[in-house]
């Protein structure tokens, strides 16, 4: 199998003249200020049928490799993403809204580099689980074929790597339908990765909702592994089970987060600011919710207003900004209803809250809600944007049980001076991971995955790995 050597794009604008549509486009505006980006193509299903026939070719040669040799190409397609780096955080930027600097753009463009190359270096050997001198039986983990990718908005380029680079290393090929919302991020990461890829093994589909669904349905489609809202994980298990497809379901969130009677708020705030305020709000394992003890709850307000007072938000393209926009009008309004129906249920703003309904592109301002119920919607509900509500408690228990009052739990977090102490609360709250003194930390060697309606099955590190192959047990 040969590769194309990586090219290097100067500007985005390059990358945009690779994925430039052939057929039917439309435009994709930036958030920030309503500007034309570019245009991205009008995929069909016709489009997508061609994808998986050609991923289907591809694949027996590809899983034919041994994992040195395909994890040698995940390091060059790292390689390649590394080479274009800043366009592609520039057109990130344009697209999406995130800024450059800050945990932004550059940071995600990076995630990608460094993902592909943490998938290539995980050892996979067979679980052998009975070696007794009588028999032998072990678990070997086979391509499964083609693998189906649907994705979100929110950080479109680095959860597709989160689904190309261990579909890749265990042996599929796969088909990546983005988000109709940012689909020129993926097509041009799409396009440098290919550079380092054999032909055909990474096809993007820039389709609608159709496209997802014909994709979730697809007898060429083996495996789906969807990022994305709880309503349309649900709508995946239905389209997929006529044909038995395997599922990766990483649905929506709305993390709890509780600070214990023991911590220094001002040495906390920063985590706590950037666990709720990363991608401005728009991140599944934000930090949703936040439970304060009386004993500490001004201190912890007065230190997040504070913080929040330090971070501007703006055009992404102007290095002073650490926030941005929302990435569209409907998810503008959600969190704009969620603030005013806060407000007039009587809870306190302690700073945003009014947004410049003049100015262009979807800027929120980073509001925190204090002296507001749970059950209020603005905490309830998942707002995927800059709107941190903080509930007072008095008794600990009162917090673990609202905490856990969701039919939602992706993570969760504990926020303590006493280490012992935040396990025991961890281990009692629902949520498929629970960080202590951080929030949203994701690494590529450590397992993430939803419990409860945030979904199922595993993404990162060996057992990420494991959650893209066929288990195959090998007994003598
Ligand atoms: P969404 O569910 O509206 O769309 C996600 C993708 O699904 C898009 O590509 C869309 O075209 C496609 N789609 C829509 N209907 C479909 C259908 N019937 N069949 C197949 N595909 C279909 O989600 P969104 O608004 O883009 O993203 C925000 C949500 O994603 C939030 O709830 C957030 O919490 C969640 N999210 C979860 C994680 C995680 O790791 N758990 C990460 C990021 C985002």
């Amino acid at each position: 199998m040969s590769t194309q050597p990586a090219t290097a794009a100067a500007t985005y604008q390059d990358l945009l003249a690779r994925i430039a549509p052939q057929g039917e486009s439309r435009p994709i505006n930036d958030p920030a200020t309503g500007q034309e980006v570019g245009r991205a193509p009008v995929h069909t299903t016709a489009d997508l049928d061609a994808a998986v026939s050609a991923a289907r070719a591809a694949q027996p040669a590809w899983g034919a490799l041994s994992h040195a040799e395909r994890s040698d190409y995940l390091n060059r397609a790292a390689d390649a993403v590394e080479a274009n780096a800043e366009p592609l955080a520039e057109l990130l930027s344009r697209e999406q809204g995130k800024p450059l600097n800050g945990p932004n753009a550059r940071f995600e463009v990076g995630a990608c580099s460094a993902w592909l190359r943490a998938t290539a270096a995980f050892e996979l050997d067979p679980d052998v689980v009975v070696d007794d001198g009588d028999s032998h039986a072990a678990i070997h983990y086979r391509p499964l074929g083609v693998v189906g990718a649907i994705g979100p908005w929110n950080w479109p380029m680095m959860i597709s790597i989160w689904q190309i680079a261990p579909s890749l290393r265990m042996g599929n090929t796969i088909v990546v339908k983005p988000s109709e919302y940012t689909p020129l991020s993926v097509l041009a990461l799409g396009a440098v990765l290919n550079d380092a890829l054999p032909a055909d093994l990474l096809h993007v589909v820039s389709g609608g909702r159709d496209v997802g669904e014909a994709l979730s349905s697809h007898p060429g489609i083996d495996k789906v592994m969807f990022t994305g809202s709880t309503a349309t994980g649900k709508a995946i298990i239905r389209s997929s089970a006529d044909t038995v497809k395997r599922l990766t379901l990483e649905l929506g969130g709305n993390d709890a987060g509780i600070v214990l009677d023991d911590v220094d708020p001002q040495a906390i705030a920063e985590d706590l600011f950037w666990g709720a305020f990363i991608n401005t709000g728009q991140t599944c394992a934000a930090l949703k919710r936040l439970y304060v003890p009386d004993a500490l709850y001004d201190q912890v307000c007065d230190a997040l207003v504070e913080m929040a007072a330090k971070m501007p938000m703006g055009n992404g393209l102007d290095e002073a900004n650490v926030l941005g926009p929302l990435q569209n009008q409907a998810q503008y309004d959600i969190v704009a209803q969620l603030v005013e129906a806060a407000k007039s249920s009587g809870a306190r703003v302690l700073t945003g809250g009014n947004p410049d309904a003049d100015a262009p592109g979807y800027f929120y301002p980073t509001t925190l809600v204090a002296d507001i119920d749970n059950d209020n919607p603005l905490v309830a509900e998942e707002q995927f944007g800059p709107a941190l509500p903080i509930i007072r408690y008095t008794d600990l228990e009162d917090a673990i049980a609202m905490a856990n009052s969701l039919d939602v739990g992706l993570g969760a977090s504990v926020w303590s001076s006493d280490p012992a102490r935040a396990r025991k609360v961890a281990a009692r709250i629902e949520a498929g991971t629970v960080w202590i003194n951080k929030h949203g930390a994701v690494d590529p060697r450590i397992p993430f995955g939803g419990a409860k309606q945030s979904g199922y099955g595993l993404e990162f590190g060996v057992a990420g790995l494991k959650g893209l192959g066929t288990p195959q047990v090998i007994a003598e």
